[in-house]
């Protein structure tokens, strides 16, 4: 499931990476769609030897915050996932709940994980049954398993995913192979080689019918615990569950070698610069102006949205990075500064770099050149 040496499996297009989808071409918004309970697990407690670094890599930071910080925020997000548990080493436990503390996460509950990943994912499935420690947590019909250290993962792909696994039993993302996969003979010499397009690389999110993971850890043996690697394969041989694959997209990389904490970093970089929220007002002129404004940024790929206020909007200001504001006069500025007001009170810059453009058409310069003739700023 290493997939460091896929170069070409990069996401190229960041802007899907932090653009919401707000629902399906029926109108259904995927609210409506997942009318259950679904639960995340993000095991977290590896040591990311391979990172060679001294931290941990879901724990090592870019832009200010790290990598963890970033693939919560992408669950957390989605409306319809209700709780994520994050599995992390004990050593890591106050660590993880300081990242929580100061990047306002809500939807979270810590859990100490185990030697192996096998060990890691059952103690977070084992945090929705009662224990001794006090009320478990409310137990999902689909739990969705996910790497930590994939923060790239797009709503629209979770939903097939969760919504296949409600039907299966079990689902998972799979991903051509790139590079022929051998088995070599204990002397280091060609044993033999695998047809490449006959198999596919198993990759993360995978979802499952809470029941049917549960039980399959339950049943399974200590060997598959240390040395087991596949989820999909102990919901097959102990549940009886033949999971669907799903073709993911190429955004589902993981973080594994230190290279590739700097392509994570360009990548999110690059989604913020490529997504804002132009608010146009209501007046035909500044209409036009945006209209205008949102072509010309397309055209330069990036992707804006339209939105006549952002007053009392705070789910849109929640979301969203950039935002351009067109106004025929500086009455505007009052709403720029309840902009700020709220974007302040979310403390949202801890988690985004926040650029607020302030246009004035010219005609509203002209009033306020007319009114004071030294607000020029913006
Ligand atoms: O080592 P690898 O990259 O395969 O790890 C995949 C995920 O499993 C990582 O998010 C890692 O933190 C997690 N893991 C875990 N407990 C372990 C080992 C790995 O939660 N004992």
């Amino acid at each position: 499931m290493d997939l460091d040496s896929k170069a070409s499996d990069r996401p190229l297009d960041p802007r899907c990476l932090l653009t919401p989808e707000a629902g399906n071409s029926e109108g259904k918004t995927f609210q409506d769609t997942v009318g259950f309970p679904v639960a995340v697990v993000l095991p977290a407690a590896g040591c990311g030897e391979r990172m060679g670094l001294s931290t941990p890599k879901q724990f090592c930071t870019f832009l200010n915050r790290p990598l963890i910080s970033y693939t919560i925020e992408t669950f957390e997000r989605i409306s319809w996932i209700r709780t994520i548990v994050v599995v992390v080493a004990k050593e890591s436990y106050d660590q993880m709940l300081q990242v929580i503390h100061s990047f306002h996460h809500t939807k979270v509950k810590v859990v100490e994980g185990g030697t192996t990943r096998h060990r890691s994912i059952f103690n977070g499935l084992q945090a929705f049954h009662e224990s001794t420690e006090g009320p478990s947590l409310i137990r999902p019909k689909v739990v969705i398993i996910h790497d930590a250290v994939r923060p790239f993962v797009e709503e629209d792909f979770l939903l097939k995913i969760t919504l296949a696994a409600k039907e299966q039993g079990a689902s998972g993302a799979i991903r051509p192979l790139v590079s022929t996969v051998i088995a070599t003979t204990s002397e280091g010499y060609l044993d033999h080689s695998l047809e490449r397009a006959k198999y596919r690389a198993s990759e993360m999110p995978q979802g499952f019918l809470y029941d049917i993971i549960y039980q399959a850890y339950q049943r399974c043996s200590e060997f598959d615990f240390e040395f087991g690697t596949e989820c999909l394969h102990l919901a097959l041989q102990y549940s009886g569950t033949n999971a669907k694959l799903i073709e993911g997209p190429p955004t589902l990389w993981k973080v594994t070698y230190k290279r590739d904490l700097a392509a994570a970093e360009s990548v999110i970089k690059e989604a913020l610069s490529l997504s804002a929220c132009l608010i146009s007002g209501t007046i035909a002129e500044t209409v036009a102006l945006a209209s205008h404004l949102q072509k010309n940024l397309a055209a330069n790929s990036m992707t804006v949205d339209v939105y006549q206020s952002a007053t009392g909007n705070n789910e849109l200001l929640s979301k969203t990075r950039n935002f351009i504001q067109i106004s025929a006069s500086e009455e505007s500025l009052l709403e720029i500064s309840e902009m700020v007001k709220v974007l302040e009170e979310k403390n949202h810059a801890l988690l985004y770099p926040v650029v607020i453009v302030w246009v004035v058409t010219f005609c509203g310069l002209k009033g306020i050149w007319k009114k004071e003739n030294t607000d020029t700023a913006f």
